[in-house]
């Protein structure tokens, strides 16, 4: 049976040059970074070429990026940091940030003094705007603002260039999760502004075990790992430096092919919406997923207009892998709190909800394939229902 791979946002597959690259500093470089002679040295070469390459990249100084483990720890070392070291005692956020995010937030909320403000959510998915301005002008307490980049569930791209000025004009701090951005658009961290942003190098053809925080100069963030004082003191513990030379190599492929990537994956999503909408009447699309720029384009987020707790097994039977939006616990189809966010319970028992996440190998087969299964799927429930 052919296997479709759809769920790109929750990983991707490393590519073969990445491997070459990490293959390479495996064999021929293992010297312990922190030492001072030649082989630390050659190691701690190879960290700081990968470090100013992604500062590059992203039009900052060398001197803000961090290599960390992955996007989870980037995120708990800002907000937990933010809140010890930086005198936060407000915290603006929202129910639909990734569950690394959600977490923290609840960590320092119920050890400390700390008041967080979870943001409405609109019906179309994004946040309410004008209640962030509305809280902002409030500068009594210290705030920290978190809010993703582009929402790993439904898409919805958060604009962080205005929400940047916003918290800049009213002295509070903005970090944003861009664990599923970067490598997908080209970004000027200086001209987006945020204070603090996060990395995962395997949502982006890299390793998984490699990551980076980007933290604005000066920030003063203190580590949530201490020891031996790696990362200028920010993240003990000896350098993954295959991973990170691997991540500083996904990084460079991703932009230096963003263009022909972005077209392909585009096409592809239009294809998908096109093909859904002649073959399941009344699907629809969540968040503004099924609008090209508004979301995240290599996301599609699917409202099947039918309930299915077994979608995923049916899927799986038919050798396809997406993610379903939601998350299954002791064996129940729980819906997420991203659906919980966006529709009354009502509306989530008349639908199901499938997200569709592409890469630059995803095919028009593919989808062709996911269309053919989800439609017998649908024609099912047609006749349960007749
Ligand atoms: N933030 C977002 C938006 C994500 O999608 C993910 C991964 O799913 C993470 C953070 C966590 O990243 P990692 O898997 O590198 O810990």
């Amino acid at each position: 049976m052919q296997r479709v791979y759809l769920d790109n946002a929750a990983t991707t597959a490393i590519r073969p040059e990445v491997v070459d690259e990490m293959a390479h500093v495996m064999k021929n470089v293992f010297g312990n970074p922190s030492s001072t002679h030649v082989f630390g040295r050659e190691a701690k070469a190879l960290i700081e070429m990968s470090r100013k390459n992604i500062a590059q990249r992203l039009n900052v100084s060398p001197a803000e990026i961090y290599f960390t483990s992955c996007g989870t720890e980037s995120n708990n070392t800002i907000i937990r940091s933010c809140v010890n070291d930086l005198a936060v005692t407000r915290i603006i956020t929202t129910d639909m940030e990734h569950k690394c995010v959600l977490e923290s937030v609840k960590d320092v909320e119920h050890k400390g003094n700390v008041e967080v403000i979870r943001l409405n959510i609109l019906k179309d998915g994004n946040i309410d705007y004008s209640q962030l301005e509305e809280l902002l002008k409030d500068q009594s307490k210290k705030t920290l603002v978190s809010l993703m980049h582009a929402n790993n569930e439904i898409g919805n791209l958060t604009d962080v260039k205005y929400i940047s000025q916003l918290c800049q004009d009213n002295s509070a701090l903005f970090h944003s999760d861009s664990v599923q951005t970067v490598g997908h658009y080209n970004l000027d961290f200086q001209e987006l502004g945020m204070d603090f942003a996060s990395c995962s190098a395997h949502k982006i053809h890299g390793p998984k075990g490699a990551g980076f925080l980007y933290a604005k100069k000066a920030s003063h963030i203190k580590p949530l790992i201490s020891g031996g004082g790696q990362e200028r003191g920010l993240r003990s513990g000896t350098e993954n430096v295959y991973g990170i030379v691997g991540l500083s190599k996904s990084l460079d492929l991703a932009l230096d092919e963003l263009d022909a990537h972005v077209k392909h994956i585009k096409e592809i999503k239009q294809y998908t919406i096109d093909q859904l909408k002649e073959a399941i009447p009344g699907v629809a699309f969540n968040g503004l997923s099924e609008d090209l720029d508004k979301s995240l384009y290599a996301l599609l987020s699917i409202k099947l207009p039918f309930h299915d707790t077994l979608i995923g097994f049916e899927l799986e039977l038919a050798g396809i892998a997406v993610s379903q939006g939601s998350a299954c616990s002791s064996g129940a189809a729980k819906v997420s709190l991203v659906m919980q966010t966006l529709y009354t319970e009502e509306e989530i028992n008349q639908m199901t909800p499938l997200r569709v996440s592409y890469s630059y190998e995803t095919t028009k087969e593919d989808i062709n394939i996911l269309v053919d299964t989800l439609k017998k799927i649908a024609e099912k429930h047609q006749l349960q229902n007749a």
